[in-house]
C-alpha cells in the first residue's frame, strides 16, 4: 500500500498513518478494525485500558494478512496497582498478548508517566527486558514531558522509539518535538483530528480543504504527514475510515502549512485531553 513508513531509532519501520481504536467497544472492534484493514491500514493502535484488545486481535486474525505486514501497538495502563513492579508489568504484558492472540507486538508503550507515582523508571527497566526478548519489536512511551524523557535518559541507555502525545494544529507541541528530534524519538500524534471537534470547522482549515477539494480531516492529516509525524486517526464510519487514509494523492503548499501552523499560536489553541503532569 501507499502509506510511507518512519524508521524508528532501532531500525524498525512504522507506518506513518495508522488506525486508533479508543472508545470502540470490544464487540464492535472486530468489525471496525476489519474495515480499516480492508481499507489498507496496517498499523493499529490499541491499549489494555481500551478493553478491545480481543476484538482487535480477532480482526487481525480474520484478515488473513501476514503478521509481518501488520504493526500492532498496545499500552501498559496506569493501574490497578498504585505503582507497578516488574512482575506486574510482565503479567500485564502477557495479558495483552493473550487478548490480542499474538506472540509479539510491534510497539509497547507506557501509557502515562504519572510522575507523582515515581514508578516509570522501574517500568522502563522491565520494558528493556521485553524489548530484549523480542516480544515487543520496539518500546516507547506516551504522554511523557521533556522532564520525564530526561529522567529516563539519565537512567537507561534505551531511548524510547516513540512518544505518543496529544498533537494537532491547535496543540502542535513544538518544544516537545524539538526534544524528540534531539534524542532520536519519533513523535506520534494522538487525537490527530482534535477529536473531530472545532478544529475541523475552523475557517483556516476549511479554506485549505476547499482549495484542494478535500475534507477538513484530510488536510489536517496531510499536515501531520508533511510534518513527519505519525498519526493514528479514529473513526467507526467506513467512509471516514477510508477518507482518512486517502491523503497521499495531494500536497499542501507552504501557504497551506503556514495557515495551519498559525493555529498553534491562535486564541483557539489548546490541549483537549488530560495534562500528563497531573493525570493519574
Ligand atoms: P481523533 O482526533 O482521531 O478524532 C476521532 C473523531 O473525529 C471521531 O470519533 C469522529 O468523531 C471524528 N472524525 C474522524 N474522522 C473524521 C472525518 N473524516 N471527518 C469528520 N470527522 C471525523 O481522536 P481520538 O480517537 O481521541 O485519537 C485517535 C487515537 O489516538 C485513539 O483512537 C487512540 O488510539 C489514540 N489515543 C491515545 C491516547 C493516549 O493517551 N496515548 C489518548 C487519546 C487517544
Amino acid at each position: 500500500n501507499q502509506v510511507p513508513s518512519v524508521t524508528l531509532n532501532n531500525g524498525v519501520r512504522m507506518p506513518q498513518l495508522g488506525f486508533g481504536v479508543w472508545q470502540i467497544p470490544d464487540d464492535e472492534a472486530a468489525q471496525v478494525v476489519g474495515t480499516a484493514l480492508e481499507a489498507g491500514y496496517r498499523s493499529i493502535d490499541t491499549a489494555s485500558v481500551y478493553g478491545n484488545e480481543a476484538g482487535t486481535g480477532k480482526a487481525l486474525a480474520d484478515s488473513g494478512l501476514p503478521r509481518e505486514e501488520l504493526f500492532v501497538t498496545t499500552k501498559l495502563w496506569n493501574g490497578p496497582s498504585p505503582t507497578w513492579g516488574r512482575d506486574e508489568v510482565l503479567r500485564a504484558f502477557d495479558d495483552s498478548l493473550a487478548k490480542l492472540g499474538l506472540d509479539h507486538v510491534d510497539l509497547y508503550l507506557i501509557h502515562w508517566p504519572r510522575p507523582m507515582r515515581d514508578d516509570f523508571l522501574t517500568i522502563w527497566k522491565t520494558f528493556e527486558e521485553i524489548a530484549a526478548d523480542g516480544r515487543a519489536r520496539a518500546v516507547g512511551v506516551s504522554n511523557f514531558r521533556p522532564a520525564d524523557l530526561e529522567r529516563l535518559r539519565a537512567h537507561s541507555a534505551l531511548v524510547p522509539a516513540v512518544n505518543q502525545v496529544e498533537l494537532h494544529p491547535l496543540f502542535p507541541q513544538r518544544e516537545l518535538r524539538a526534544v524528540h528530534a534531539e534524542l532520536g524519538i519519533a513523535t506520534e500524534a494522538w487525537s490527530p483530528l482534535g477529536q473531530g471537534g472545532e478544529l475541523l470547522a475552523l475557517p483556516a482549515v476549511t479554506a485549505v480543504a476547499d482549495k484542494h477539494g478535500r475534507s477538513a480531516a484530510q488536510v489536517v492529516l496531510r499536515w501531520h504527514v508533511q510534518n513527519g509525524l505519525i498519526a493514528i486517526p479514529k473513526s467507526v464510519t467506513p467512509s471516514r475510515i477510508r477518507e482518512n487514509l486517502d491523503v497521499f494523492g495531494f500536497e499542501l503548499d507552504a501557504d497551506d502549512l503556514a495557515a495551519l501552523d498559525a493555529l498553534g499560536t491562535s486564541a483557539a489553541a489548546r490541549r483537549i485531553g488530560p495534562d500528563p503532569a497531573v493525570f493519574d
